[in-house]
């Protein structure tokens, strides 16, 4: 009767650069699946593949995740394991590029930039109870109630046909 199914989530800096965002998800990922490239990764899912599916099947991503990794193919395309390559970003210019070892102490992107960058690091994964995502705005669920409490502004009965999604397109402040 306790009816719990674990999923996997990553625990990213929603206020970091997209860039570090997005290698920081798809370390861990490629990690799970067993592969060392996103086209592999991405190569078996499109095949059909039913032991990386199970996996992917196990992780849930918040929209903003998903988008960051929409946003950023380059990235991805970069990342790899064996031999890992992540990312680095950097603070002053925002530009990245991919290191295999540690992140080069001086920019390397920006003639005369003076940026430090930072290497992005797989996301810390989070293994939480898929009942309890139901209510945190992490999970689209086109069947389930929004948890709707009682909003003075909103008590005349009409149907507003948008505008119920706050969380949709938060700004990123860099
Ligand atoms: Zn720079």
């Amino acid at each position: 009767m306790a009816r719990s199914t674990k999923v996997v989530t990553f625990d990213t800096d929603p206020a970091g650069p997209g860039p570090a965002v997005a290698a920081s998800l798809a370390l861990p990922l490629l990690r799970k699946a067993k592969v060392d490239t996103w086209a592999e990764l991405l190569g078996a899912l499109a095949s059909g593949d039913e032991r990386v599916l199970g996996v992917v099947g196990r992780v849930h991503l918040s929209a903003e995740q998903l988008r960051v990794l929409d946003e950023h193919p380059g990235v991805l395309s970069v990342v790899r394991l064996n031999p890992s390559v992540s990312v680095a970003v950097c603070p002053v210019c925002s530009e990245w590029f991919a290191v295999d070892g540690s992140a080069p102490a001086r920019c390397p992107m920006t003639f005369g930039c003076v940026g430090k960058p930072v290497k992005a690091a797989a996301a810390k994964q989070v293994v939480v109870d898929a009942a309890d995502l139901a209510g945190s705005g992490l999970v689209d669920d086109p069947t389930g109630e929004v948890p709707d409490g009682d909003d003075p502004g909103d008590d005349d009965g009409a149907v507003d046909g948008d505008g119920d999604d706050p969380d949709e397109l938060e700004d990123f402040a860099f």
